[in-house]
C-alpha cells in the first residue's frame, strides 16, 4: 500500500510517498510560492535525479495535481497511476482537545479544523486547504488527519491549565495543548526500542530541537508535561521565538514602544531568541561559528539557549521524580555535538556521563552517546514526522481499503 503525507502550509506544500510493505520513501519534494507565476516544483524520486520546475500554480488544487502527475509521469514518476495512491495523511497543527490521536477526514473532522484555526491562525487553515485540495484531485481516496498536539493530550490538569481564571478555558478554551507530539511520540518509542526496554516502564525527557524547540517529559510512554504551551512560543528560547518571558513584558513593551497587538506578536515570534541576542543570526550553525571566532552576543545567545534548555531538563526530572533516558532530535539535537555536550556535561549531577568520542563522531542515525557506565542513557535519534503520519494514515485508512468479507 502507499501512502501519500501532506505537510501544507499557507503557501507552500511538502509531500513524501511512501511504500508501507517495507516503509520505503518512493519519492519526495516540495511546492513552494503556491499563488505565483513563479511558484517552484522540487521533485526527489528515489534513486533518480533530483528536479526542479518553476511554474504558475494557482492554488493549492493546483499544486497537488503537479505533484500527482509528476509522481505518475513516465520519466521521472515512481507510480504507474494515480490508482495507485491508496491513502493520504495530513501533518495538522492544532487538534485541540477534540483530537487525542489520528482520525479519518470526514465532513464533522474538517469541521473541527476549521473551528480551530483561531487557535492556529498560521497553521491550520493551510492544512484544510492541503485536505480540500486532495479531495478535488481524488476523491475517493481515505485521507488522514494526524495532529502535532494529539500526543499531549494525556497531560493531566495540573500540567496543563494556567493558573488564570477559569473563563478563559472554559470559554476561549485557552491551556497547554502542546507541539512537535509526532515527533516527541516517534524517538520516544524509538529510543525505547534501542533501550531493548518497553516505553511503558520509561521515564523520558525528549528534546525536539530545530528552528522551533519544545522539551516533553513522557511518563510510561504517555506525554506528562511539555514545554510548548496553547501556541508555539511557550517554553525554550528558539531561532526567532522568544520562549518563556515574564508576560508583563507584553503590555509593557506596548506602551514603553507604542507597539500594537500585532507589532508586539511579530516581535515575540519571528525577531526575537537567538536572533535576538546574537544580533541578527538565526542559525545554530553561524552563532556556533560566530562564537568561536570571539562574538560576545552570538556566545551569550548560544549560552542562553543551552541554559534555558537545561532548566527544563531539570523541571522535568523533577516532574516525573527521575528519568532514565535524555533524547535529543531534529536539526540542532541531531547536529550539534557542542549543544548536547554542554547541556550533559552539566547534568553530572543526575549521573548523566557523556561518551566524548560518540557524541563528538559526525554521521546520522540512530546512536547512544552517553558512556556504558552513566546512569541516564544520552540518546540522538532522528526524527521522522513524516513516516510517523504514514503508519498512522496506513492503520486508520487499512478498515477502508479491505474489502469487506
Ligand atoms: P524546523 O524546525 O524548521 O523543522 P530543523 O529541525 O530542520 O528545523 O532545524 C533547523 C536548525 O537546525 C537550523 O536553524 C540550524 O540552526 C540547526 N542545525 C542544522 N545543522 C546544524 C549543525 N551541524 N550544527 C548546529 N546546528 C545545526
Amino acid at each position: 500500500m502507499n501512502v501519500l503525507v501532506i505537510n501544507a502550509g499557507s503557501s507552500s506544500l511538502k509531500y513524501q510517498l511512501f511504500d508501507m510493505t517495507h516503509e520505503t520513501v518512493l519519492a519526495k519534494g516540495k511546492v513552494e510560492r503556491i499563488g505565483m507565476e513563479t511558484a517552484m516544483l522540487t521533485h526527489e524520486p528515489a534513486g533518480k535525479q533530483e528536479i526542479r520546475e518553476v511554474s504558475e500554480i494557482l492554488d493549492h488544487t493546483a499544486a497537488i495535481r503537479k505533484v500527482l502527475r509528476i509522481l505518475v509521469h513516465p520519466k521521472e514518476g515512481v507510480l504507474e497511476s494515480m490508482e495507485q495512491v491508496h491513502a493520504v495523511g495530513h501533518r495538522v497543527v492544532h487538534g485541540g482537545e477534540t483530537f487525542s490521536g489520528s482520525v479519518r477526514v470526514d465532513e464533522e473532522v474538517k469541521r473541527e479544523i476549521k473551528r480551530l484555526f483561531d487557535l492556529a491562525p498560521l497553521h491550520n487553515p493551510g492544512a484544510l486547504t492541503g485536505i480540500l485540495a486532495v479531495e478535488a484531485n481524488l476523491p475517493d481516496v481515505p485521507q488522514v488527519a494526524v495532529f502535532d498536539t494529539a500526543f499531549h493530550q494525556t497531560m493531566p490538569p495540573k500540567a496543563f491549565l494556567y493558573p488564570i481564571p477559569g473563563v478563559f478555558y472554559r470559554k476561549h478554551r485557552v491551556r497547554r495543548y502542546g507541539f512537535h507530539g509526532t515527533s516527541h511520540q516517534y524517538v520516544s518509542g524509538r529510543a525505547a526500542e534501542l533501550i531493548g526496554r518497553p516505553l511503558s516502564e520509561l521515564k523520558m525527557i525528549s528534546c525536539h530541537i530545530g528552528n522551533g524547540a519544545s522539551v516533553t517529559a513522557i511518563l510510561h510512554g504517555r506525554s506528562y508535561d511539555t514545554s510548548m504551551g496553547m501556541t508555539p512560543l511557550e517554553g525554550l528560547m528558539m531561532g526567532t521565538r522568544s520562549g518563556d518571558i515574564d508576560p508583563a513584558i507584553v503590555p509593557f513593551a506596548m506602551d514603553k514602544e507604542d507597539l500594537s497587538l500585532n507589532e508586539v506578536n511579530s516581535m515575540l515570534n519571528k525577531h526575537s531568541g537567538l536572533f535576538a541576542v546574537s544580533g541578527g543570526l538565526g542559525d545554530m550553525r553561524e552563532i556556533v561559528e560566530a562564537a568561536e571566532q570571539g562574538d560576545r552576543n552570538a556566545k551569550l545567545a548560544f549560552d542562553m539557549y543551552e541554559y534555558r534548555l537545561r532548566k527544563y531538563i531539570g523541571a522535568y526530572a523533577a516532574a516525573m521524580n527521575g528519568f532514565d533516558a535524555l533524547v535529543f532530535t531534529a536539526g540542532v539535537g541531531e547536529n550539534s555535538a557542542l549543544l548536547r555536550k554542554t547541556v550533559c556535561d552539566n547534568l553530572t549531577f543526575f549521573g548523566v556521563k557523556l561518551d566524548e568520542a560518540a557524541n563528538a563522531r559526525p554521521g546520522g542515525g540512530d546512536r547512544r552517546i552517553s558512556a556504558d557506565d552513566s546512569a541516564i542513557g544520552v540518546w540522538v535519534v532522528p526524527t521522522n514526522e513524516e513516516l510517523m503520519i504514514a503508519r498512522d494514515t496506513f492503520e486508520a485508512s487499512r478498515a477502508a481499503l479491505q474489502p469487506s468479507t
